[in-house]
């Protein structure tokens, strides 16, 4: 199957490099504000919008106009009015709100470019981008399939990065013969029905309590700031502070990211069928229990790693009715034991006997359920 992937590597520009991606950032940031500006009039005026193809021919005459454009990528600078386009036709489709201008104070500062006639390409530790030429990069991995496009970014902690996208094959893995349920643990981030517990505190806590104890120190920075009466940008320590808890925030999505993807991996790999609840009904548990919805947010991306990877593999993911009491039912006799609250971490079934870990328990009966329906579509 032809897929698309991503790889994302962190960029080492030269200081000429570093200068021309910021103004290759900026000219893209113009050209879309420039022509959001004029779609924006006409949709004011008649109701709908302008074409990607006019505009096109516009931004040569722009060109001629503002000098400076044709400094940097003007691959770049196509991509820049094809994003507005695309998202103006979301907008025209109801699928999202109407583009809105870019700032230069957004977080994160990016543009991408396309490939055309191998203008991206990989030679050993330097990626070729159009205009930059060679750029050195840490390659972490190889780069399989077909370039489509590249994205660089700059993001709050001042480091660079690239996404190239990729278009390639994929095999279908071996098959197992091998199930699988997934609890959404309350105290574990998930609880597996082979008995496997999987821990929150392995990819969260450490690293959050630092960012919980910098990110107060960095309100403190902006207090101390505003008594002095000086403005947050002018303040050195309190830009310095913000740079620090950028990068740990970096830190810890990318160390997350990083558990997830191996999490995911290593269970589509090692089974066919993986049954796992509807996200809602826990989520909402979850957001009341908890004031923090980090392990929320976690949770769904796993599962679309789960998603995407079952379908370039070719393995199956049963998601279980929202509606299906997983912690009340005996997984050993069946028998139905109501409601429990959600201190009681584990119990005895009152006919069978068998003593559940209630977690343990859940997943085996989400396995049951989701092997179950999958059977009988
Ligand atoms: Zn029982």
């Amino acid at each position: 199957m032809l897929i698309h992937k991503a790889y994302k590597f962190r960029l080492y520009p030269s200081k000429e490099q570093e200068t021309l991606i910021a103004k290759t950032i900026g000219c893209s940031r113009f050209v879309f504000n420039r022509f959001l500006g004029q779609w924006n009039d006409t949709y004011q005026k008649t109701g709908k919008g302008l074409t990607y193809s006019s505009c096109s021919a516009q931004l040569t005459q722009l060109k001629k106009e503002f000098v400076w454009l044709k400094e940097v990528d003007s691959i770049a600078l196509q991509s820049s009015l094809k994003k507005l386009a695309d998202s103006y036709t979301r907008f025209f489709k109801n699928q999202n709100k109407a583009p809105r201008f870019k700032s230069k104070k957004n977080q994160v500062q990016s543009y991408t470019t396309k490939e055309t006639n191998h203008n991206i390409a990989i030679a050993d530790n330097k990626i070729k981008l159009p205009k930059l030429g060679l750029v050195k990069f840490a390659k972490s991995r190889e780069v399989e399939g077909r370039i489509l496009n590249a994205t660089v970014r700059r993001n709050p902690s001042g480091k660079f990065f690239v996404s190239i996208l990729v278009e390639t094959d994929v095999q279908p893995l071996k098959k197992t013969e091998s199930s699988i349920g997934i609890d959404l643990g309350i105290t574990d981030f998930a609880v597996l029905s082979d008995g496997r517990k999987i821990d929150n505190n392995k990819f969260t806590s450490k690293m959050e309590k630092k960012l919980k104890r910098e990110q107060r120190k960095l309100s403190r920075r902006a207090l101390q700031a505003k008594n002095k009466g000086i403005h947050l940008f002018d303040a050195q320590n309190y830009q310095k502070q913000k740079r620090k808890v950028a990068r740990l925030h970096e830190r810890v999505r990318n160390q997350r990211d990083d558990f997830l993807h191996k999490l995911s991996t290593d269970i589509i790999k090692n089974h066919d069928v993986i049954c796992i609840e509807d996200l809602n009904t826990k989520g909402m548990l979850r957001n009341h229990k908890l004031a923090k919805s980090i392990s929320d947010v976690s949770w769904s991306a796993f599962v679309s790693k789960l998603e995407y990877k079952a379908k370039w593999y070719g393995k199956t993911i049963v998601k279980i009715s929202r509606w299906f009491p997983s912690s009340q039912i005996c997984s050993e006799c069946g028998h139905q034991e109501g409601k429990k609250s959600l201190e009681i971490r584990d119990w005895t079934c009152s006919i069978c006997h068998k003593h559940h870990d209630r977690d343990i328990n859940a997943s085996q009966n989400i396995l049951a359920e989701g092997v179950r329906t999958f059977y009988l579509a």
